[in-house]
């Protein structure tokens, strides 16, 4: 994995300079720069570093590419986009997406009261907002008042139940009615991993028949004149364009069968979300197999195909693409807090005065390897502990003895690997997996990278430094939760080398790439793991400035937010502190003081080094 593959995942947004990895923008500071200059205020714990200028660039790609292809196709609709946020809901993250969407008017798309909510707050008006999943006669009532204040919303309607009870919200209240969109069930379905959207058997949209059904109800209601977006979403990180051709062809001609059919006020039509982010760090990976400017000629071009063919009006399109606009903005930090095989360090050799042979040898083959002789005194070492690890069973050596030849052969694989010249590439590699290094970062997977725990979604992971000297540790990474789930193992076809760091001379950063979409959303605080601490950052020409940050929760605070008085546990840790019979009140008052500075530290651990 030549220079881990930046060139492959990051699309230009960092690049490698002076050995570590910097922005490619303006002033190009080092992510360890950065990092540095957090952590020089006392921060530790994993950290979340957002760069709204890389969110602002995606909205731009993605109304540029259909800007061209609208005009490259002569394409009478229109252009639109909204912001799905289940994708992020976080503030630093919307508020970045809302002031870079500005001019060109992106809007937002919501899945849940809360997020209507929060929609209606942030958008301006006359900003586009629409409503999917599944609604309640009160979410619909809140589209409704969205309406009433003069929101531009359009409420998709995913079955028939919901359409009669917009009806009855339309005829029992005196609120403007809202637009309203119609979720088509497709019988194309996607591709990626998240193709659970589309198909005949698909969670959400209507049949044919039912669509039928639904303009018949419309009609009979007066609410015909408010129909005015079909909708369709084939799934995330569509991986294969397709797929996505098919479902174009399909849904096209159903809004323009409806159109013929009489539904004269329909004009959009909202192809969903699904573009896909690059997470690949080696080229052989199954990467999706379109650009952005492919999948937006695709989809311009096809929808004109199909309406010109039916002599229909072009409608406006709408895409509601989350992942693409928000991955990339996010990066994630993990100091390492340990290496597990520093146990084999040579310091902690302890020899007797007299020792087995084998161990004398050992020592020997330790003594004098060099890239001439090292594969065979590689090969001598090995077969030699295999001859200790049994003399050891039969009781014939002792524990001391076997310490010393596991830390010699170990050191002696690790000075062949680096000395490695002839060995052949199978047995260099079967050694790497065995000889595996173990890093733990200072992290919950659960917490940063629930994709990765739940569907095994690899990220884009490196070392922010270092990246000019040689890294042949094959690593796995083990996050701090106690759970055995919490591990990212080394997998020889997609190999993750590190470089071998003495932590107590200096700090080694990690970090996961592409995680701004759905990792915070779904992240979970297993064993208490919070939120790491978040930084928003702008570059600028002379170099950067931090325009907000939250620090990671404190003990308490974790606490309370799960229900417990902090109060309470405190009082009680005063109390059972003070009454103690066994310590004088001078030790009290100088345990109490340290208890309440530990306490109001964030839960993650802080001593690297
Ligand atoms: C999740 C979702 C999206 C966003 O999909 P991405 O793959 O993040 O672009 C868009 N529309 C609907 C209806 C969704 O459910």
């Amino acid at each position: 994995m030549k220079k881990y593959g930046i060139d492959i995942w990051s699309n230009n947004n960092f690049k490698i300079k002076g050995g570590e990895v910097v922005l490619n923008y303006k002033s190009e500071p080092s992510l360890l720069e950065i990092t540095e200059s957090i952590r020089a205020e006392d921060i530790r714990g994993p950290i979340l570093l957002r760069f709204p200028h890389l969110i602002k660039k995606q909205i731009n790609n993605l109304y540029t590419c259909f800007g061209n292809a609208i005009k490259d196709n002569n394409y009478e609709g229109s252009f639109n986009a909204v912001f799905p946020l289940k994708v992020n809901q976080f503030p630093s993250t919307l508020d970045a997406i809302v002031s870079e969407g500005k001019e060109f008017n992106y809007g937002l798309e919501a899945g849940s009261k809360a997020e209507l909510i929060l929609a209606m707050s942030k958008s301006s008006i006359g900003s586009n907002i629409t409503v999917n999943g599944f609604k309640d006669k009160e979410m619909i009532t809140l589209s409704f008042i969205s309406a009433q204040i003069g929101h531009n919303i359009t409420i998709t309607i995913e079955g028939l139940g919901e359409l009669e009870t917009i009806i009855e919200v339309a005829q029992e209240s005196k609120l403007k009615i809202p637009n309203i969109g119609i979720r088509v069930r497709l019988h194309s379905t996607g591709s990626g991993t998240w193709a659970k959207s589309g198909g005949m058997d698909a969670k959400f949209g209507l049949t044919s028949t039912e669509i039928l059904e639904a303009t018949r109800l419309l009609k009979e209601a007066n609410l015909l004149e408010n129909f005015t977006m079909i909708h369709f979403h084939i799934g995330s990180q569509i991986g294969d364009i397709a797929p996505l051709k098919k479902a174009l062809r399909e849904a096209g001609n159903i809004y323009a069968e409806l159109k013929v059919l009489g539904s004269s006020a329909l004009k959009n039509i909202n192809i969903g979300g699904g573009l896909a982010v690059k997470y690949d760090q080696d080229s052989s990976s199954k990467m999706h197999n379109y650009s952005i400017e492919e999948f937006s000629n695709s989809v311009v071009f096809l929808i004109k195909e199909v309406m010109n063919a039916k002599s229909v009006e072009h409608p406006n399109i709408y895409t509601e693409s989350g992942r693409y606009i928000v991955a990339s903005h996010t990066v994630l930090i993990t100091p390492v807090l340990e290496l597990f095989s520093q146990d084999y360090q040579e310091k902690l050799l302890n020899f007797k005065q007299v020792n087995p042979p084998l161990v004398q040898e050992l020592r020997e083959l330790h003594r004098l390897i060099n890239p001439t002789n090292c594969v065979e005194y590689l090969h001598d070492a090995l077969d030699h502990i295999e001859s200790l690890l049994t003399l050891f069973g039969l009781g014939y050596i002792d524990l001391q003895d076997r310490s010393n030849a596991e830390i010699l052969v170990h050191n002696i694989i690790k000075k062949s690997l680096y000395m490695n010249s002839t060995l052949n590439i199978h047995e260099f590699e079967q050694l790497q997996v065995n000889l595996q290094e173990r890093y733990l970062i200072n992290a919950s997977i659960f917490q940063s990278l629930p994709d990765y725990w739940g569907l095994k979604q690899h990220f884009p992971v490196m070392p922010l430094h270092n990246l000019d000297k040689e890294a042949i540790r094959a690593a796995s990474l083990w996050d701090i939760t106690c759970d055995s789930d919490g591990e990212i193992g080394f997998n020889p076809d997609k190999p993750l080398y590190l470089h071998d760091i003495d932590l107590d001379e200096e700090d080694y950063f990690l970090g996961f790439f592409n995680v701004g979409a759905y990792q915070e959303a779904l992240g979970m605080e297993h064993n208490l793991f919070t939120r790491p601490s978040e930084y928003t950052i702008d570059i600028n020409d002379n170099g950067y400035e931090i325009l907000r940050s939250k620090e990671s929760k404190d003990i308490l605070e974790i606490l309370n937010a799960i229900g417990y008085d902090e109060n309470e546990i405190l009082n009680k840790l005063k109390h059972d502190l003070s009454s103690s019979d066994f310590i004088t009140e001078k030790e009290k008052s100088d345990t109490l003081l340290k208890l309440e500075t530990l306490i109001k530290q964030n839960g993650y651990l802080r001593t690297t080094n």
